[in-house]
């Protein structure tokens, strides 16, 4: 069945507010009307509402990197998801690799995460994969399978379909070293197979799963030929207005 590809931009903690506009303005321009892929933009919490301004019109939709599942409270640091909604985030990411390793963030909170994303009529971007240990120990189906039984547990079938996964193997976040088309379309036939069982072939069918590490212009053309790949989760390359365009337009 056929899958609107989804490609985002996770800016990390790189730009400024002035420099985030200034992206996200010539992204406009080189992308915004683009209807065959989905683009999605998220830069840091500071810059939501000047991306937000600068894409409205056009095509580009607005994520965040991260939220709380409360709705409010005593959590200093923290953001909420009617909060993000109110700015106009319609996808948010959760679970990152750098969240898991460097904020204990366990797949229990992410799905705490992910339904209240769906109580508020967001759309999580659940990112799971190995260390490059738990890849050379064979342990990647093990891993993913369970990051995802965690992270979807309760959702109901509907608003598992409507999620995006993203396969993002931590050995090839920023490094340089893009998992090969035959690794990731393995992962991602994985994951599908793994949500048929979870919810059902439908929802299987419905679901996108993005894949992410060191995604750049010459090799996601090879990596979206995939027929489990509906996507890309772009860091590095997602700073840059001409790479994440040739990515976009891939
Ligand atoms: C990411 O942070 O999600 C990511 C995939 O980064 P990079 O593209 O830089 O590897």
């Amino acid at each position: 069945m056929a899958r609107l590809p989804i490609i985002a931009g996770n800016w990390k903690m790189y730009k400024t507010r002035g420099e985030a506009a200034e992206l996200a303005k010539t992204l406009v321009s080189a992308a915004g009307a683009v209807s065959n892929v989905e683009v999605v933009l998220c830069p840091t919490y500071t810059s939501l509402e000047t991306v937000a301004q600068a894409i409205g019109g056009s095509r580009i939709k607005l994520g965040a990197q991260n939220c709380h599942f409360e709705e409010q409270g005593a959590f200093t640091g923290e953001i909420s998801v009617p909060m993000l909604k109110e700015i106009g985030c319609a996808y948010v990411i959760i679970g990152h690799s750098e969240r898991r390793q460097y904020y204990a963030e366990t797949d229990e909170n992410i799905n705490k995460k992910a339904l209240a994303l769906y109580k508020h009529g967001l759309t999580p971007i659940i990112c799971v994969g190995e260390t490059l240990a738990q890849r050379q120990a064979n342990k990647t189906a093990e891993v993913v399978t369970a990051q995802l039984r965690g992270c979807l547990s309760g959702l109901p079938a509907d608003k598992a379909a409507a999620s995006v996964i993203a396969y993002e193997p931590v050995w090839a976040i920023g490094t340089g070293v893009v998992a090969t088309k035959e690794q990731a379309q393995e992962a991602h036939a994985i994951i599908r197979a793994l949500v048929a069982e979870m919810f059902s072939k439908d929802v299987a069918d419905k679901i996108r799963i993005q894949y992410g590490g060191s995604v750049k212009p010459d090799n996601v053309s090879e990596l979206m030929a995939e027929p489990d790949i509906d996507g890309a989760l772009v860091g590095g390359a997602s700073l840059k207005a001409d790479s994440f365009t040739a990515i976009v337009k891939f």
